[in-house]
């Protein structure tokens, strides 16, 4: 190493970072995940790490609850419950009782049901209020909603315009708690109190934030919330997605328009008309995804252990390390927020030729990614990172901001997934 890097890489040095990981409480659930060699794995909010014990259940699923058991699984590998006994496991992820949480189908899918209830529950409310901002699906998941609705529509502003947008027509609101791009996060208690006091329903993307925090939806007093599990939960690629509806919600109950059979009240009943299940059951639509169910149950396993204060503690430690390290770096600019209230458990790091340079980057074995224009994105994943990985990242950044090495040709092709 040379030593014009390191100075450059602020205070805080390699030696410094061996001693945090030493004393690290999480420091036991690396050897739960199976990562490969020579890769330091900053991706992890976009697609969490394999825990080591997932391809083995779902070896035991496909052999034995499937090959052997057929469809005697349904009762007896408890099939047919999973949908709730997965949702009472995330519960305690996302500050939810146990009862309104389900696990089904996709985040875009659940967002639609959750704002086509919202839409029923504000009957003469028109408008659904989205971030101009948000990760797109959510944008046009509320343009379909809308466009449904006779005379509804969908508006685009920025979380800082909200209260002047808060009119008597908003049904309402759906904000993301971590911003996808930037990492910023948002204030739920306080946002979620003034869509209500304007009349609207607050529906809390948690996508970017469960796993990374605790999240706190009801002591937040949210309406709704929908969120992924192949983020910072480690369910595995298209795993499953979830849903929460605030109990008073419940008891009323708000139709959601994806009336399918897993939401009737008796499926094996096959009568013609439908007849919702009372309580969360009847935001099911269809049979689970019982494969990419078997390996979120592993990962929930380990969640079930861990401590989320500590998560967040080491997450802002490790992005507050990266931020010092990385911020005096020629070309960049940390776009996330230094202050901890409003991060979350990522950073994007603003270069002109984000796109090479992070490719150059995974070349090295740091993996990152890129959205579009410019934004370098780092995630932090406090059950599998040490705080020497995020000081060697820095450095390898440090290294090919220095060497140029990401002008190479090969570095500006793109996938199609960046
Ligand atoms: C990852 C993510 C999604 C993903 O949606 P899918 O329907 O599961 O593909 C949606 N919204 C946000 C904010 C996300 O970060």
């Amino acid at each position: 190493m040379s030593a014009g890097t390191g100075a450059r890489m602020g205070a805080t040095t390699r030696e410094e970072c061996a001693a945090l990981d030493a004393v690290d409480p999480l420091a036991a659930f690396r050897k739960e995940f199976a990562l490969p060699d020579g890769v330091i794995y900053l991706d992890g909010n976009s697609l969490g790490a394999l825990p080591v014990r997932t391809p083995e259940r779902v070896r035991q699923v496909v052999e034995e609850e499937w090959g052997r058991e057929l469809i005697r699984s349904w009762n007896d590998a408890g099939w047919f419950e999973q949908p709730y006994r997965l949702g009472r496991r995330i519960a305690p992820l996302i500050g939810a009782d146990p009862a309104e949480v389900v696990v089904c189908d996709t985040t875009s899918v659940n967002l639609f049901k959750v704002l086509s209830a919202a839409l029923r529950l504000r009957p003469g409310r028109r408008t659904l209020l989205g971030d101009a901002e948000a990760f797109p699906t959510d944008l046009y998941i509320a343009e379909g909603v809308a466009g449904l609705v006779e005379g509804a529509r969908s508006v685009l502003v920025r979380p800082e315009e909200l209260d002047r947008h808060l009119d008597g027509d908003v049904a309402a609101v759906v904000l993301s708690h971590v911003d996808y791009r930037t990492g910023e996060l948002l204030d739920m208690p306080g946002i979620t109190a003034r869509v209500q006091a304007a009349g609207a329903l607050m529906i809390w993307d948690v996508c970017h934030a469960v796993g990374a925090l605790p999240v706190e939806l009801g002591a937040s007093n949210a309406d709704f919330a929908i969120g992924c599990t192949y983020k910072y939960l480690n369910g595995g690629p298209g795993s499953p997605a979830f849903l929460y509806v605030a109990e008073r919600h419940l008891a009323a109950g708000p139709l959601q328009p994806l009336s399918g059979w897993f939401g009737h009240a008796r499926p094996f009943a096959f009568e013609p008309g439908y007849d919702p299940k009372p309580g969360i059951g009847r935001f099911l639509t269809s049979s689970p995804s019982l494969l990419g169910q078997a390996a979120l149950d592993t990962s929930l396993d380990l969640w079930e252990r861990v401590d989320l204060a500590a998560v967040r503690a080491k997450s802002l430690a490790l992005t507050d390390l990266f931020i010092a390290l990385t911020e005096g770096l020629d070309g960049i600019e940390v776009v996330t927020p230094r202050e901890h209230a409003r991060r979350g458990s990522q950073v994007a790091l603003r270069h002109a030729d984000g796109y090479p340079v992070v490719q150059a980057l995974i070349e090295r074995g740091v993996i990152g990614d890129f959205r579009a224009p410019d934004l370098m994105r780092f995630g932090f994943t406090p059950l599998y990172l040490s705080y020497t990985e995020v000081w060697d990242a820095a450095r390898q950044l440090a290294e090919v901001l220095e060497s140029g090495e990401w002008r190479a040709e090969r570095f500006s092709r793109r996938g199609a997934v960046t």
